[in-house]
C-alpha cells in the first residue's frame, strides 16, 4: 500500500509538472497571439424561444494556434493572470463594434453581448481605461458608437468587490446606453442581496442549471426562484445552454424571453452568422 501511495504521489507530481509546462507554453504563445492574428470572434445567436427569431448574439473569442483551437476556458485564465486580457478585451470590442456597425449599415440593427473579464474593472486605472477606450476608438470606427446595441456580460465575482467605483462605472456605461448582464448567474456566491444594489439590467441563467431541468422538481424550483426574483427586480432574463426540447419547453413555460444554446445554434464564424441573418430576414 505504501508503494502505491508513493506511485500515486509521483503521478500527481508529474501531472502538476505537465500542467505547469502547458501553462508556461500557452502563456508564451498567447503573448504573440494578437500580433500573429491568431484570434477570431465567433457569434452565437440568442433567440426568442417562441418564434426562434434571432434577437441578439453573444461574441465568443477563439484562439487558433498552430491550426488547433484552444478553449477560452483554458486560455482566458492565463490571459487574466498575466494581464494580457486587457489588450485582448479591447481587441474583442473593436472587432465586435466593427461587425455591429457593418451589420447596421446593411440594415440589421442586431445587439451583441460581449464578455468582460473582472480583471478589466479591477483597479481605478483600468476602469478609466475601459471608458477611455470607447472615446478613443469612436473616430477610428467612423463616428458614433452604437452603445444601445452593446450588452456587457460581467460575472458575479465583480459584484462581490462591493466597490463603489465599480457601481459608478456600470452606471456610466448604462448612461451611455449599454446594458449590463450578470453572466453565469447563480454559480458564484450568495448572489442575492447585491443584485438589488448593483446597476444591472439582466441576468443570464447559467447552463449548469438548465442542464439539470430534466432531473426533477427540485432543480426546476431553483430556476423558478431565479426567474421570479429577476422579475421582481425588473431584470430581463436569458437562459444559456439550452440543448433539448424538454429544456426549451420548460423555459417557455417560465415565459423566459431569450434563449441561447445548441438546440438552436452553436457559435459560428462571422460570415456564417452574417449569412444566417440575411437568410432570416428573407423569410
Ligand atoms: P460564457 O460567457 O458562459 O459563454 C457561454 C459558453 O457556453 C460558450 O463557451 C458557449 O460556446 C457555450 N455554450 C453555448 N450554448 C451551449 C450549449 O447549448 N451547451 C453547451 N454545453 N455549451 C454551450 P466558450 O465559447 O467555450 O467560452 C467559454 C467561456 O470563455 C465563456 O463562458 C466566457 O467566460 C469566456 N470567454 C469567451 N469569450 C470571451 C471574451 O471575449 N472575453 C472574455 N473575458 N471571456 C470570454
Ligand atoms: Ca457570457
Ligand atoms: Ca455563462
Ligand atoms: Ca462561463
Amino acid at each position: 500500500a505504501k508503494s502505491r501511495g508513493r506511485n500515486c504521489l509521483q503521478f500527481f507530481n508529474q501531472q502538476i509538472q505537465k500542467d505547469a509546462e502547458r501553462h508556461a507554453e500557452l502563456y508564451l504563445h498567447l503573448k504573440s497571439a494578437l500580433s500573429h492574428n491568431e484570434f477570431e470572434l465567433y457569434y452565437q445567436p440568442i433567440v426568442n424561444p417562441f418564434s426562434g427569431q434571432i434577437i441578439k448574439a453573444e461574441v465568443l473569442l477563439r484562439w487558433i494556434h498552430d491550426g488547433q483551437f484552444i478553449s477560452p476556458d483554458e486560455f482566458i485564465p492565463i490571459a487574466e493572470e498575466s494581464g494580457l486580457i486587457v489588450q485582448i478585451g479591447e481587441w474583442v470590442r473593436t472587432q465586435a463594434l466593427t461587425s455591429i456597425i457593418a451589420l447596421q449599415k446593411s440594415g440589421y440593427a442586431i445587439p451583441f453581448a460581449i464578455n468582460v473579464s473582472t480583471i478589466e474593472f479591477w483597479t481605478s486605472d483600468l476602469q478609466q481605461r475601459f471608458l477611455n477606450y470607447f472615446d478613443n476608438i469612436s473616430e477610428a470606427l467612423g463616428g458614433e458608437i452604437p452603445y444601445q446595441l452593446i450588452t456587457l456580460e460581467i460575472t458575479e465575482s465583480l459584484m462581490m468587490k462591493q466597490q463603489s467605483s465599480i457601481s459608478q462605472l456600470l452606471t456610466e456605461l448604462r448612461h451611455r446606453g449599454m446594458q449590463i448582464s450578470v453572466d453565469d448567474f447563480g454559480t458564484g456566491y450568495s448572489s442575492l442581496s447585491y443584485l438589488a444594489n448593483f446597476p444591472v439590467d439582466q441576468v443570464k441563467i447559467d447552463k449548469s442549471f438548465i442542464q439539470k431541468i430534466s432531473l426533477g422538481a427540485r432543480h426546476e424550483a431553483l430556476i423558478e426562484a431565479i426567474v421570479s426574483m429577476s422579475r421582481a427586480l425588473d431584470l430581463s432574463i436569458v437562459a444559456e445552454g439550452v440543448e433539448t426540447e424538454v429544456e426549451l419547453n420548460f423555459i417557455k413555460k417560465q415565459n423566459i424571453e431569450a434563449v441561447q444554446g445548441y438546440y438552436f445554434y452553436k457559435p459560428m464564424p462571422k460570415n456564417d452568422f452574417f449569412d444566417l441573418l440575411a437568410k432570416q430576414s428573407r423569410i
